[in-house]
């Protein structure tokens, strides 16, 4: 069994590590199409037995991961065993490690003007051999949405981080899911505050 079912949500048996893995082959095949990561935490679980929107962004997903240690354990309850706790931050952390190794580019969409810059002075800082080819704060109208949105697919990233809180980010990587042309996707709440300091 490779997956673990709770609350309906079918969860992949992944570590961290495993996590990284993959996205590192999802980079180095050229795919044609998006790659979307979801890390599913408690709220956006439970918000999908309601809203079928979101259930169904979801089930199109390239990748979820358990981002709850409440998920994690009901899993084991039930004997469906999910590894461990793989969190947005913590996905973010590893992907700017192999990005500086490998020289992967980034876009950052989200957080406060202000968080935007500090976090991305911060990862210049930290990770010097990763590209960073743009960044745009969360507070954004609808024209300049539709800038963001040219400006990501002109820039084909390979990773687009998107800190916009959940399920915000996820619901804007769906709309914009054929636009954006970057290899991946996935958002990461408030990792940009946190990264800032
Ligand atoms: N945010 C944003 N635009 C918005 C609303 C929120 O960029 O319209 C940012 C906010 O500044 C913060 C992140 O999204 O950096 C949300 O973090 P939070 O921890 O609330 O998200 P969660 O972890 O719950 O997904």
């Amino acid at each position: 069994e490779k997956y673990a079912k709770v609350m309906g949500v079918d969860f992949p048996k992944i570590t961290l590590e495993r996590t990284i893995e993959i996205l590192s082959d999802v980079i180095q095949e050229n795919r044609a199409e998006l790659f979307h990561v979801i890390t599913v935490n408690p709220e956006i679980t439970m918000a999908c037995q309601k809203d079928m929107s979101l259930r169904s962004i979801i089930d199109q997903a390239g990748l979820i991961t358990a981002d709850g240690i409440g998920i994690v354990m009901v899993s084991r309850l039930r004997g469906g065993n999910l590894p461990e706790r793989v969190t947005g931050y913590d996905t973010l952390l590893k992907l700017l490690d192999s990005g500086n190794q490998k020289k992967w580019s980034f876009y950052f969409l989200g957080a406060d003007p202000l968080t935007s810059e500090k976090a991305c002075e911060v990862i210049r800082e930290k990770y010097p051999n990763l590209i960073i080819a743009g960044r745009h704060h969360g507070f954004f109208n609808s024209s300049e949405e539709e800038q963001i949105v040219e400006e990501i697919g002109m820039l084909k990233p390979d990773i687009l981080v998107v800190a916009l809180g959940a399920p915000y980010a996820e619901r804007w990587i769906h709309q914009f899911n054929t636009q954006l042309h970057a290899k991946i996707a996935i958002g990461v709440g408030g990792s940009l505050d946190v990264i800032a300091g």
